[in-house]
């Protein structure tokens, strides 16, 4: 039997039903209010303990994360289930409001094209509440399972960045947030670094280049001297922005230029940022003007091997379902680095959703069901997992 030609034990009428109702909803990242409130009372009338942080004191948000918790069935299963965090996102990227779905001919669903349809994330927090619907009206045995619904993640994972991590419990997290069919899994994504380079030199009348520094022109022949772009097969470097100088007729003083760092490996990160400040530095210094170095961390890298449990029990519920495990890593950043960060070994999980963040996006009935049917199924299959294999 496999799980494509089982009876599903989701109600597809009850998750369309709730995936349509959910998109119509306005959550665009700063007015997540109203999803918020909504998803709060949906997740208590599951039976879940339910509370929204107070983070959006400080990030100015809508909302803050919602933290829910179902606890064990008994003290039996829970000592025999993995505890197990699900975590998705309430917010959307623009143009995300007054969307109207629909149910295309093809099997998927759309927006009508004027803006995004939002299945990021809500396919996800879709899959996780039909998944618990069904736990709960089945009486099936579970362990405890937390949920994460966080805000702003589409703005540079805002909200979860103000979560406190140490109230987690789980063993194993799942972000339900990734592009492309029911099976693959993420288990690495990269670590960011920002980096802003100010050279200085010294202003004077454009007719008299002989008495000043031009900061511009500096900062230009210094940058050209590092090579950007892809440096290895885990590490990229890109400059975004160059600007500098005041007048036509002044030699500019200073100039400023903005880059980012990306890798999968922390140690090539540090190396990469290193040898661009030393390249920079060394080239300002040789052209009489000085440079200042601004860094900042953004994200921490995360990678897992396949033998811990997050991926295994991963594994399981997807061979469950009928497929075959696949595995991936991103140069992008999710919730699951900071979620590893807490010390939650956590993967990113595909659940069917295509072309997101335009007008274009969609996504398959089919898939949608299979992407529910995976948060069941990590949920069942955590209760007796041997985590020690
Ligand atoms: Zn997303």
């Amino acid at each position: 039997m496999t799980g494509d030609t089982a009876v599903s034990l989701i109600n597809e009428q009850r998750l369309l039903e709730r995936f349509m109702r959910l998109v119509r909803i306005d959550s665009e990242s700063g007015g997540e209010r109203e999803i918020c409130n909504v998803l709060t009372k949906e997740l208590a009338d599951l039976g879940l303990t339910v509370e929204e942080d107070q983070s959006h004191l400080q990030t100015g948000l809508g909302s803050g994360n919602i933290y829910a918790r179902l606890s064990a069935v008994d003290q039996t299963t829970e000592s025999s289930a993995l505890p197990i965090l699900l975590s998705c996102h309430m917010d959307t990227v623009q143009p995300g409001r007054r969307v109207q779905p629909q149910i295309d001919e093809d099997g998927y669903i759309r927006s009508d094209g004027t803006t995004i349809l939002g299945s990021d994330d809500k396919a996800g927090v879709c899959a996780v509440l039909e998944a618990l619907s069904v736990l709960r009206e089945r009486r099936f045995a579970h362990g405890s399972v937390e949920v994460l619904i966080s805000a702003g993640e589409e703005v540079g994972l805002l909200g979860i960045r103000h979560f406190d991590g140490k109230r987690l419990t789980a063993k194993c997290g799942y972000v339900l947030d990734a592009s492309g069919p029911v099976g693959k899994v993420y288990l690495a994504e990269s670590g960011k670094a920002t980096l802003t380079i100010t050279a200085t030199g010294k202003a004077g009348h454009a007719s008299m280049p002989e008495q000043g520094v031009n900061a511009i022109a500096a900062l230009c022949k210094a940058l050209a001297s590092h090579p950007f772009g892809r440096r290895d097969g885990d590490t990229t470097s890109n400059l975004g922005s160059i600007s500098g100088g005041t007048a036509l007729n002044i030699i500019a003083e200073q100039a400023t230029a903005e880059l980012e760092v990306r890798s999968l490996d922390e140690r090539k990160l540090i190396d990469e940022l290193s040898s661009i400040k030393a390249a920079v530095e060394r080239s300002l210094n040789r052209d009489g003007t000085t440079a200042s170095f601004d860094e900042q961390r953004t994200c921490d890298s995360y990678q897992l091997d396949a033998g811990q449990p997050t991926v295994r029990l991963a594994q399981q519920a997807i061979q469950r379902l009928g497929r075959t495990m696949i595995t991936g890593d991103n140069m992008g950043n999710s919730d699951a680095n900071l979620l590893n960060r807490f010390g939650i070994p956590t993967a990113k999980l595909s659940i069917g959703y295509e072309h997101i963040h335009s007008r274009d996006e969609r996504i398959a009935v089919s898939e949608l069901v299979k992407a529910t049917e995976l948060a069941l199924f990590l949920i069942l299959e955590a209760v007796g997992f041997n985590s020690s294999v």
